[in-house]
């Protein structure tokens, strides 16, 4: 008879070999984890391979059996005189029956990408597209063209869906392009089933999909809906597809060929460069009052009698900083989503015809927008997104006339951003991403949106038109951030054990010795600027040293601040992270901005940080003029 003592015995043994087992599965789980990812990386490739054999032929000729219809329709029924990069050979590619993704910067023209082939070819064309207002322009303009062309939306009568419907199975419709939301294919059973007639009779001609990323999850914008795309491949073979979009990161385009069952079709993607933009970071201010101040000398005098808009990131600000403005007698108007559709689309008018001089807007301005001598575009905070800034932003200088995109910065709103974005997937890291490009101040600021974009940016020339490129430097300055690092982390602890969590602000505080005593670190105060102390926490943030950590209260949500998953590397002695310290250069806001691109003195002065002690210089990852120096003020 085994005694107690015999069993618990065996059941450590059984114990021991239990985790053992347990730790070989979790071996294996990993192995499995990898392979999968080898795999997929190997799926990408052949992917990418095929794409590039599909890149690699000559879209753009002229000798295909519909060029001269082509042609004829771009001229007669479009009323335009050429195709602009990469038109035609999307048309081409599309024509010839290939399943393509046209990548394209906002306003480059991709509608005609779809609407012109629709006409040169039997059948009807089906765009698929995620907003009534933006369906609602294209069958306007088409309609003036007498391009026939209808949409169905949830807000058309009883009447206008059953005819829009009928289209589909009527072999007499003269209509060439029917324009429905995604949810119209997701959701309604009588759309497919006529649709699948329509194809059956061999009237379906192509399926256009604009704004193609928001198949994807990582893309900005997602819309679950997109997902169900991925059955018409399979359901009606041997119909193009071709997605349309301005998002251009490699991550979301292979995302997209996969939702839509199209693995390693043909990308067709244009440079994202805008060469007469002039790219410009400012310091924000810590009160609006300032804010104010910076954007009245803007508006009055950097941007006297030119076009413009202001972002900003609340309905709030928006009235707010409208308010004013106005007050400081500048003709500008506010527009945001809780104003009337027709409020909304008399202020549009009157700044399209200079009454106001500028709008001041939240994101909900932007569809639409077609005013081509747009001078400035002002973020007076960040964007969500490196996408949605280029979006933005780029709303500026369509007429290829010199414009600027200045975005007032500071780490505060940061937060103001990653508390109302945080819970999508992605989000944070694409907020991140709009971090980045503020903190900046040694690389061109046209190479960041160019890494953004996955575009290869090689010697191009920026021209002096960012702030970076404008005022170079002949060297760059680093500071060490190990110790700060140590000291942050510290400050985090020593509130964790008194059960207090840190905002930004608080975490500031207390490493510049201000605030709570309990809270304050115990050392010397940092030997930085406060504005430098706040770019320090940013960088260890977006290079997740730190991490938010986001609470909810009864009317907001809160963004603390914790030590992130890489603050453990600074335990070895070895590890070093140095920052770049961005540059202040002065921007005069009083004076006429310059009119014209080769014309760029823009009279920056150069004003240092404050000067430490300097050690050695480093220059290999900087270009060959730039010396590094790195200042060592871990003496805290
Ligand atoms: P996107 O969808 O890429 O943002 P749109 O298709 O809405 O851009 O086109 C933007 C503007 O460019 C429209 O006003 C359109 O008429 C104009 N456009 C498109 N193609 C051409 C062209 N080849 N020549 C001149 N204007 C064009
Ligand atoms: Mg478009
Ligand atoms: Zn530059």
């Amino acid at each position: 008879m085994k005694t107690i003592d015999d069993l618990e015995k065996e059941i450590k043994n059984v114990d021991r070999e239990l985790s053992k087992v347990e730790s070989e599965i979790a071996k294996l789980k990993n192995q499995q984890r990898q392979l999968h990812e080898k795999k997929t990386a190997l799926k990408n490739s052949i992917n990418k391979i095929k794409s590039d054999s599909l890149a690699s032929v000559d879209w753009a000729g002229k000798s295909y059996e519909w060029s001269e219809d082509v042609k004829n329709t771009l001229r007669n029924v479009f009323k335009l005189k050429s195709f602009r990069p990469n038109q035609l050979s999307a048309i081409n590619c599309t024509l010839s029956g290939q399943h393509a993704i046209v990548v394209m910067p906002t306003g480059a023209g991709k509608s005609l990408c779809y609407q012109l082939p629709a006409l040169v070819k039997p059948g009807i064309t089906i765009v698929c597209s995620p907003l009534v207002s933006l369906m609602e322009d294209q069958v306007r303009s088409l309609t003036k063209k007498d391009i026939p062309a209808k949409l169905i939306t949830s807000t058309s009568s009883r009447e206008e869906s059953n005819a829009a419907l009928n289209i589909l199975k009527d072999k007499n419709s003269p209509i060439k392009l029917l324009y429905v939301t995604p949810e119209r294919f997701a959701k309604s059973k009588r759309f497919m089933a006529n649709l699948q007639k329509c194809f059956a009779d061999g009237r379906l001609q192509r399926i256009a999909i604009d704004e193609v990323h928001c198949c994807s999850q990582w893309g900005h914008d997602f819309r679950p809906d997109y997902k169900f795309l991925g059955i018409l491949s399979n359901m009606f073979p041997k119909i193009p597809i071709l997605g349309l979009t301005a998002t251009a990161t490699a991550h979301v385009l292979t995302d997209v060929q996969k939702i839509l069952n199209i693995p390693g079709c043909l990308v067709i993607k244009s440079t994202f460069n805008r060469p007469n933009l002039f790219y410009k970071i400012l310091e924000k201010p810590t009160s609006q009052e300032e804010c104010l101040n910076i954007l009245e000398k803007l508006i009055k005098y950097r941007y006297k009698e030119e076009s413009g808009i202001v972002y900003t990131h609340s309905i709030k600000d928006c009235e707010e900083i409208a308010m004013g403005l106005r007050k400081r007698g500048l003709k500008v108007a506010c527009y945001h989503a809780n104003l009337e559709a027709d409020t909304r689309s008399k202020v549009h008018t009157k700044w399209h015809d200079k009454h106001y001089q500028a709008i001041v807007a939240t994101v909900a301005f932007g569809m639409g927008i077609d005013k081509p001598d747009v001078r400035f575009v002002i973020h007076h905070t960040i964007s969500k997104s490196m996408e949605n800034y280029y979006q933005e932003s780029g709303r500026a200088g369509r007429d290829s006339n010199r414009a600027e995109c200045v975005t007032l910065y500071r780490l505060q709103d940061v937060f103001k951003v990653s508390t109302m974005v945080f819970s999508s997937v992605g989000s944070l890291d694409h907020l991140y991403g709009m971090v980045k490009y503020c903190l900046n101040g040694t690389l061109c600021r046209r190479q960041l949106i160019a890494e953004h974009f996955d575009e290869d940016w090689g010697n191009t020339d920026c021209n002096k038109m960012c702030d970076v490129c404008a005022n170079p430097t002949s060297k760059v300055i680093e500071i060490n951030l190990e110790l700060h690092c140590r000291t942050l982390a510290s400050i985090i602890d020593n509130a964790d054990k008194q059960d207090t969590k840190l905002t930004a602000q608080k975490l500031l505080d207390a490493w510049f010795l201000k605030g709570p005593v309990n809270l304050r670190h115990k050392g010397k105060e940092p030997n930085l600027s406060r504005n430098l102390g706040e770019d320090v926490i940013a960088y260890l943030l977006v290079e997740n040293y730190l991490v938010e950590d986001f609470h909810f209260t009864a009317y907001s949500t809160i963004s603390y601040i914790k030590k992130g998953p890489n603050i453990d590397l600074v335990q070895d002695p070895e590890f070093e992270i140095k920052m770049p310290v961005r540059k202040y250069s002065s921007f005069e806001l009083d004076r006429p901005a310059p009119s014209e691109i080769e014309n760029n003195i823009l009279d920056l002065e150069e004003k240092e940080v404050p000067k430490k002690r300097k050690s050695h210089s480093n220059d290999a990852s900087h270009s060959k003029k730039t010396k590094t120096i790195v200042i060592d003020d871990n003496d805290d």
